[in-house]
């Protein structure tokens, strides 16, 4: 029997505004509404547009040479060469499979650890099998002979043993006077000489003889948070700047060493800036080093890496995310691509190293990534604007079968490039985090307390088919005018100035669902003695909250948990509180966001909740029901059927925007047990507060990922399946600017007028195997 068919409806808003004009503050929301409203069929032709349009046409022009590097080369690539690599590294061969993959940039190793080149510092030691030869030279100079772009690669993150008996005190070292050692390395100091003298020397050195574009270094960033040095560089710059001494260990309670986080950061960033100014004054203005940084927020507060300041000081990023993990799925390319573009523009690019050997969960460094494996993975990096860069580990490779992953799926890109930079996303939902939050609250349980709420919030949008952005929580006050609402995932860790964003963006008419602790603790982390919107949120703590590091209700929060939420209804008890079977009276009118749930009076639920205090006013749709045994049968029963501790509150002010506040923790429990009462849940409150209000609408089948562009006089829109193959039907609601009249699809390769009736172009795809770009012109 044939699936039913998918059904897409689009509509278009009339703000969309490029990520630069989207940083001026001032358009109100209620403007904003005013002229949504006044744009009920979609005009879109606005000013803003138009300066988008000029700034597309100045900046598309991949091919122009007038550009820079980091803003005209779309595909990379870099072959990460081992010490054996200077006696097989077979240049013309490698040459053939830069031109075969449409490459316009590669990433060569050339110092750190060891040097490929004849360095003139002793200490930087040859590659064991480099001898005579200049491998880094050689290879920079066949790139410039292609045309493409050269990334000088650093590891600035250690040394070995004759390095660090000439300089021991380069080197990081534990309390009691130990060097940490990693990778089999000693760790060089971020605060000491190696990283402030003598790698700045070395970078000298070689933009001086081998004039690379840039410069990138993924070990960049020193010691991570799990150690503190305690060498006396940073000894006295932390007793300079912080006016204490290191904290001895780790203890978020301790103001010491939050303090010390926060400083351990701007070293960091003075790396950043350091290197960079070494760089552009030796190779040029456009000789930007650009490090590398991480998909993972989490991974980025472990390596002190600001990813917020970082590009705000940045040209392009150079993406160290290569792989699928399988928590988050394929779907967390996109979102990466849509997340750090947030911060850092939509003008400019992302290149994302992609693994094509088995990396991840096991590593095989010398073998094949299966292909659908590392397609898929490329394929939502596109959908989310990141550029592809195939990387294989070692010069000589034995599973010649990942040769041929790169080379169609960089033709496609090629092919079709005019679409996938440069181009405004198209949402209404906003999905708002900071790493202050992953930091201070999260704390040394990041992935329990921030990322498994935010990966349940948003694959419950994926799979709802909502298209959203996440949001910087500083950023509330630039983008918002766009968003119809705002999600609050377990964001606990607000600062006030985030707090009265939030209120102004309600009080604009924005509709805000906010789940579990959020904004229970001020921006270090401490509990604050009500949460900060609990006028938003029409609820209040009762007792002083347990201390944010508390181990007792994390425990309970990891694992699921037999109790239950209870549908409020005037039948739902007796005077004695025990609930009524089912009746034979019809159910009541429940509301709109409890839909689907008619013939059930309880939904399972797996958390534990604390008694809330409720404003008048607000609504309590789900209540607490406590944990009972679930073995064996005969002790299975409610010990407490009826409780009035809050799971999901309601609160709806005159000319506001509507409040859905979730303390039951549904978001986590959805990326923990997938249970679709719960996914369905948090889509239908995301509809509510949001009044509807979203520019796709899908029924049918299928896990879909959609993503939504535009770009002048047409609109793109990114499939990503991934479920499998089925006829989709596509109906798209057009703006005044575009006519709908022609449709390309860039992955089947077919052209279709499409039906064009009241506003409406209808259109089928016969099948989509693995992802299908339609745009519509
Ligand atoms: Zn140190």
């Amino acid at each position: 029997m044939a699936k039913p068919p998918l059904k897409f409806t689009l509509r278009f808003r009339g703000e969309i505004r490029d990520s630069a004009a989207a940083r001026k503050p001032g358009t109100s929301r209620r403007a904003f509404l005013q002229q949504a409203a006044a744009m009920a069929t979609a005009a879109i032709s606005s000013a803003s547009l138009a300066a988008f349009g000029a700034q597309i046409a100045k900046e598309t022009n991949g091919q122009s040479s007038a550009q820079p590097w980091f803003r005209r080369a779309l595909r990379w690539g870099q072959t990460n060469i081992t010490e054996l690599d200077p006696t097989r590294y077979d240049i013309p061969w490698w040459r053939g499979y830069w031109k075969r993959t449409g490459i316009q940039g590669v990433i060569v190793n050339a110092g750190g650890i060891v040097a490929y080149y004849p360095s003139k510092f002793p200490l930087h030691r040859r590659a064991r099998f480099l001898g005579e030869r200049d491998l880094f030279g050689e290879l920079a100079r066949a790139a410039h002979e292609e045309g493409l772009a050269v990334l000088a690669r650093m590891d600035s993150g250690g040394a070995g043993e004759e390095f660090y008996q000439a300089h021991p005190d380069w080197f990081a070292v534990d309390a009691g006077g130990q060097p940490y050692r990693a990778r089999g390395l000693y760790v060089s100091c971020i605060n000491g000489p190696y990283y402030r003298e003598y790698i700045p020397d070395l970078l000298r050195e070689i933009a001086g003889r081998y004039q690379p574009e840039g410069f990138t270094d993924n070990s960049w960033s020193g010691l991570g948070r799990g150690s503190i040095c305690q060498c006396e560089n940073c000894a006295r710059r932390f007793r300079d700047q912080a006016g204490q001494s290191l904290p001895a260990q780790s203890n978020w309670d301790d103001l010491v060493y939050r303090d010390w986080i926060r400083w351990s950061y701007g070293c960091r960033l003075e790396i950043w800036d350091l290197n960079n100014a070494v760089t552009r004054e030796a190779g040029g203005p456009n000789c930007v080093w650009a490090g590398m940084n991480g998909g993972s927020i989490a991974g980025q507060c472990q390596s002190f890496r600001d990813y917020k300041a970082i590009c705000e000081r940045s040209e392009i990023i150079l993406l160290d995310h290569q792989s699928r993990n399988d928590a988050s799925g394929f779907q967390n390319n996109g979102e990466t691509g849509k997340l750090i573009h947030g911060l850092l523009g939509w003008d400019k690019l992302i290149p994302e190293s992609m693994a094509l050997y088995q990396a991840g969960r096991t590593t095989f460094r010398f073998s094949a990534k299966p292909e659908p494996e590392a397609r898929l993975w490329m394929l939502e990096g596109f959908a989310g604007g990141i550029q592809p860069w195939w990387h294989h580990l070692g010069a000589y490779q034995e599973d010649r079968r990942a040769f041929h992953i790169a080379e169609p799926i960089n033709r496609w890109h090629r092919a079709n490039e005019a679409y996938l930079i440069n181009r405004a996303p198209v949402a209404t939902v906003g999905v708002v985090w900071s790493q202050q939050n992953t930091d201070f609250y999260g704390r040394d349980d990041a992935e329990l307390l921030v990322e498994q709420p935010w990966r349940g919030i948003t694959q419950a949008l994926v799979r709802a088919r909502i298209p959203y952005l996440p949001i910087h929580a500083d950023h509330l006050e630039r983008g918002p005018a766009r968003f119809a609402a705002l999600i609050l995932p377990n964001l606990s860790v607000m600062t006030d100035t985030q707090v009265a964003s939030v209120r102004k963006f309600v009080a604009q008419g924005g509709g805000v669902l906010a789940t579990g602790e959020t904004s229970s603790c001020d921006e270090w982390g401490q509990p604050r003695p009500d949460f900060a919107l609990a006028d938003l949120l029409g609820a209040h703590a009762i007792e002083r909250r347990a201390a944010a590091n508390d181990s007792a209700p994390r425990k309970s929060m990891a694992g699921a948990q037999h109790t239950y939420l209870r549908l409020s209804s005037p039948l739902a008890s007796n005077a004695a509180g025990v609930p009524f079977a089912k009746t034979p009276f019809p159910a009541p009118p429940r509301h709109p966001v409890l839909r689907g749930f008619e013939e059930t009076d309880i939904l399972p639920f797996g958390g534990t909740l604390e008694p809330l205090r409720v404003d008048a006013g607000a609504r309590v749709l789900l209540t607490l029901v406590p944990a009972f045994p679930v073995y064996p049968p005969e002790a299975v029963w409610m010990r407490e059927p009826v409780t009035n501790i809050p799971g999901l509150i309601l609160n709806e002010q005159a000319r506001q925007g509507r409040v859905a506040f979730l303390p039951a923790d549904l978001d986590r429990r959805f990326a923990n047990d997938n249970l679709p009462d719960h996914g369905n849940l948090l889509a239908q409150l995301v509809s509510w507060v949001a009044r509807d209000e979203f520019p796709l609408l899908v029924e049918g089948p299928g896990l879909v990922d959609c993503h939504l562009y535009r770009q002048p006089g047409r609109l793109i829109l990114h499939l990503v399946n991934l479920t499998s193959a089925g006829t989709w039907r596509i109906k798209v609601n057009l703006g005044q600017e575009v006519r709908g009249r022609s449709l390309k699809f860039l992955v089947s390769a077919q052209k279709s007028p499409g039906r064009v009736n009241g506003g409406w172009v209808s259109f089928e795809i016969k099948s989509v195997l693995d992802h299908e770009v339609v745009v519509i012109g």
